[in-house]
C-alpha cells in the first residue's frame, strides 16, 4: 500500500484558491494527485510542481468549456472534482433583489451542475471517480438573514442526491460535505465587523459540542476520504461536518 493512496489520480477543485478549496488542494497533492485548483482569483503564492491553476467562472459555459479543453488536452481524464465554488448574500428574502437571488443560485446550484455535467466525460474515460460538492448544515436548517444561500444550499443537497443515482452505475460516487461554521474569509464576512461581534463569534463557539469551529484542514481530511478508495461505497450522502452543532437540543443552552 502507497503512502501517496491518490497517485496518478486527476483531481479538480473549484473555489480552489478560496479558504477551504486551497486546504484541499494541499491535501490532496499531499495524498499524491495531480491537482488543478480552479477560481476566479488566481492563487496568492506559486504553486507546487503537480499542481497547477485555472481560471474559471464557474456561472459561464464558455470558461468551463474552456478548462475542460484544457485539462482534457493535457491531464486527458479526471478522477476526483470537488464543487466548493460558493458565494453568500446575508439577506432575507424581502431584501434579496432578483438579481442576487439569480447571482447566488448562478453560483452555488448552476456552477455544480455545468462543472460537473462536463467532466463527466473525463471522468468516464476511467471507469471511476468521485465528486464531491458543498452543500451546508444551512440546506437543513436556517440562519438568520441567509435566506437565498440556504435555498442554493438545499438544491445542492436534492442534486446530489439526483447525481449519485444517475452516474452511480457507471462506478461514479457523487457525495455532498454539509459543513458548519469553518472559519475562512466566508465565515468572516458572516460575521461582518459591527456590533460586539467578539462577543457574538465567542458565544457562536462555545454552543459546538467539541468547543471550537472548523478549519479548512478538517474539511480537506473528509474530501480526502470521499476522494479515494476507503470510501468506494459510499455515495448519495450529505456528510455533516459542523463540530457537533446540529446534533444537539437547541433548547438545553437557554
Ligand atoms: P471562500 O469565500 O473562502 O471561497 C470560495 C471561493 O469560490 C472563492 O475563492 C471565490 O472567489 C470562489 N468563487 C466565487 N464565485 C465563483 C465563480 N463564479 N467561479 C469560480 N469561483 C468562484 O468560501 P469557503 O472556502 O468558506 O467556502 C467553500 C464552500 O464551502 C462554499 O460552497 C461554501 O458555501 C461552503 N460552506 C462554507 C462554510 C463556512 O463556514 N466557511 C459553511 C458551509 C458551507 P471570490 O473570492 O472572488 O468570491
Amino acid at each position: 500500500m502507497t503512502d501517496r493512496p491518490l497517485l496518478n489520480r486527476v483531481a479538480l477543485v473549484t473555489g480552489g484558491t478560496g479558504g477551504i478549496g486551497t486546504a484541499i488542494c494541499a491535501r490532496l497533492h499531499r495524498e499524491g494527485a495531480k491537482v488543478i485548483a480552479l477560481d476566479r482569483d488566481a492563487p496568492k503564492s506559486e504553486m507546487p510542481e503537480g499542481m497547477r491553476y485555472i481560471p474559471l467562472d464557474v456561472t459561464s459555459e464558455d470558461s468551463v468549456k474552456a478548462m475542460i479543453a484544457d485539462v482534457e488536452a493535457n491531464e486527458g481524464q479526471v478522477d476526483i472534482l470537488v464543487n466548493a465554488a460558493g458565494i453568500e448574500i446575508e439577506k432575507t428574502i424581502e431584501d434579496t433583489s432578483l438579481e442576487e437571488w439569480n447571482l447566488i443560485f448562478a453560483v452555488n446550484v448552476t456552477g455544480t451542475f455545468l462543472v460537473s455535467k462536463m467532466v463527466l466525460p473525463l471522468m468516464r474515460k476511467t471507469g471511476a471517480g468521485s465528486i464531491i460538492n458543498f452543500g451546508s448544515y444551512d440546506g437543513f436548517i436556517a440562519d438568520p438573514h441567509l435566506a437565498a444561500y440556504c435555498a442554493t444550499k438545499g438544491a445542492v443537497h436534492a442534486l446530489t442526491r439526483a447525481m449519485a443515482c444517475d452516474h452511480g452505475p457507471e462506478n461514479i460516487r457523487v457525495n455532498a460535505i454539509c459543513p458548519g461554521y469553518i472559519d475562512t474569509p466566508m465565515l468572516q464576512s458572516f460575521f461582518g465587523d459591527s456590533g460586539d461581534i467578539e462577543s457574538l463569534k465567542t458565544a457562536v463557539r462555545d454552543v459546538h459540542p467539541i468547543g471550537r469551529y472548523g478549519t479548512p484542514d478538517d474539511v480537506a481530511g473528509l474530501v480526502n476520504w470521499l476522494a479515494g478508495d476507503e470510501a468506494r461505497y459510499a455515495s448519495g450522502q450529505l456528510w455533516v461536518l459542523d463540530g457537533g452543532l446540529t446534533a444537539q437540543v437547541q433548547q438545553m443552552k437557554l
